[in-house]
C-alpha cells in the first residue's frame, strides 16, 4: 500500500466503512480519525476505529492520505483547518456526494504541495454515524473519481488501487458530468421519496397508523430512502442546485404527461411507459448493481 498513514476527517457511515474495509484488505497503514463532537469521537474509540484525536489538524499530521468524510457543506471549514498541517506530497481526497461544489470549496484552500483528487463512492445506506459502517459497503460498487486537469498521475493510480482494495470498481469523469448523473440516479430520487413520505404525512384523511400498518412495498421503499441523514441531504441539494433543478424540471414534465394519460384513460401510454422503465431495472440487475431476489423490505439489508 502506498500510504503509511491514512487520516479520516469525519467518522460516520462512510469513514467507518473505509476503516473496516481497509482492515479486511489487510492494510497495515496507521489510521487516525477525527469527528466534530466528543460523543462521536468517544463512540469511534469504543468501536476501535483507529486513533481518534480531538482536532482535525492533529489527525492529518504525517498522513500520506487524507479522506474528507464530512457533509458537503462542512468540507470548506475542515480543509481550512487541516491545510497548514498537511505533509508535503500528501494526497487529499473526499467522499462527498457532490463534486463541483466540493472542488470549489476545497481546492483553493489546499497548499500547492497537496495532491487533491475528488471522489465519491456510490455506496451508502440510510444509516449514519460510526456504528453504521461495515466492511462490505463498497464491494462491487462504483467509486467515481473526478480528477482535476493538474492531478498527479502517480497519486491517482495509488488512489485507484486503494479503492479497488476496498472492494470498489473505479471510474473517472468530469465533476460537472458527475453532478448531472448523480442528480438523475440519486439526488432527485431522494427528493421524490422525501416528498411522497411528506404527502402521506400531510394526508389527514389517512391516519398515521394506517400509513404504518398498511404501507405497501413501494411506500416502504420511499420511507427507507426518506430516513436518510437530513444534514447530508440538505447539503446535497444546496450544493447541486443546477443539475437537481434541471432533472426536477424534466421529472415534472413526465409526471404531467402521466397525469394526463390517467385522466384520459390512455392505458397504452401507461403500459408503454411502464414497459420501458421495467427494462431499466433489468439492466441494473444485469450489471450486478442489485439482485432480483424478492425483498418485501422485511429483511435486514445492508447496501443502500
Ligand atoms: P455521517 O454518518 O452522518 O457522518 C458524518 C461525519 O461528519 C460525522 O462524524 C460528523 O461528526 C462529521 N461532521 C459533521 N459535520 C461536521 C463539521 N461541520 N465539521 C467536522 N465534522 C463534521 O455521514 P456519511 O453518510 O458518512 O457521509 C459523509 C460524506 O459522504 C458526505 O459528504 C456524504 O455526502 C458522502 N456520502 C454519503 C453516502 C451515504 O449514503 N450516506 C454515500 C456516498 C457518499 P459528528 O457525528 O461529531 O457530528
Amino acid at each position: 500500500m502506498a500510504y503509511g498513514k491514512v487520516a479520516l476527517i469525519g467518522l460516520g457511515l462512510i469513514a467507518s466503512s473505509i476503516i473496516h474495509a481497509m482492515r479486511r484488505a489487510g492494510m497495515t497503514a496507521e489510521i487516525a480519525g477525527f469527528a466534530r463532537t466528543p460523543e462521536t469521537r468517544d463512540a469511534a474509540r469504543r468501536l476501535g476505529l483507529g486513533t481518534v484525536v480531538d482536532t482535525a489538524a492533529e489527525a492529518v499530521e504525517g498522513a500520506d492520505l487524507v479522506i474528507l468524510c464530512v457533509p458537503v457543506g462542512a468540507m470548506e471549514a475542515v480543509t481550512a483547518e487541516i491545510a497548514p498541517k498537511l505533509k508535503p506530497g500528501v494526497t487529499v481526497t473526499d467522499v462527498g456526494s457532490v463534486k463541483g461544489a466540493v472542488i470549489a470549496a476545497v481546492a483553493p484552500r489546499l497548499p500547492a504541495h497537496a495532491r487533491f483528487i475528488p471522489g465519491h463512492p456510490l455506496a451508502g445506506t440510510e444509516h449514519s454515524g460510526p456504528a453504521a459502517g461495515f466492511a462490505e459497503l463498497f464491494d462491487n460498487r462504483w467509486c467515481l473519481l473526478t480528477p482535476l486537469p493538474d492531478t498527479n498521475g502517480e497519486a491517482l493510480a495509488d488512489l485507484v488501487d486503494f479503492w479497488r482494495a476496498l472492494g470498489a470498481k473505479v471510474d473517472m469523469m468530469g465533476a460537472e458530468h458527475h453532478d448531472l448523473v448523480l442528480a438523475v440516479t440519486s439526488h432527485v430520487p431522494h427528493l421524490i421519496a422525501y416528498t411522497m413520505v411528506g404527502v402521506a404525512d400531510d394526508l389527514s384523511r389517512v391516519t398515521a397508523s394506517e400509513v404504518v400498518n398498511y404501507s405497501a412495498a413501494g411506500f416502504r421503499d420511499f420511507t427507507r430512502i426518506a430516513a436518510s441523514d437530513p444534514t447530508m441531504w440538505r447539503d446535497v441539494f444546496l450544493n447541486n442546485k443546477e443539475a437537481t433543478l434541471e432533472i426536477l424540471g424534466r421529472f415534472t414534465e413526465e409526471l404531467f404527461a402521466l397525469q394526463r394519460a390517467i385522466r384520459l384513460g390512455d392505458g397504452a401510454h401507461l403500459r408503454d411507459y411502464f414497459t420501458r422503465t421495467r427494462a431499466i431495472r433489468r439492466g441494473i440487475i444485469d450489471a450486478g448493481q442489485d439482485t432480483s431476489a424478492v425483498d418485501f423490505g422485511r429483511f435486514a439489508s445492508k447496501p443502500g
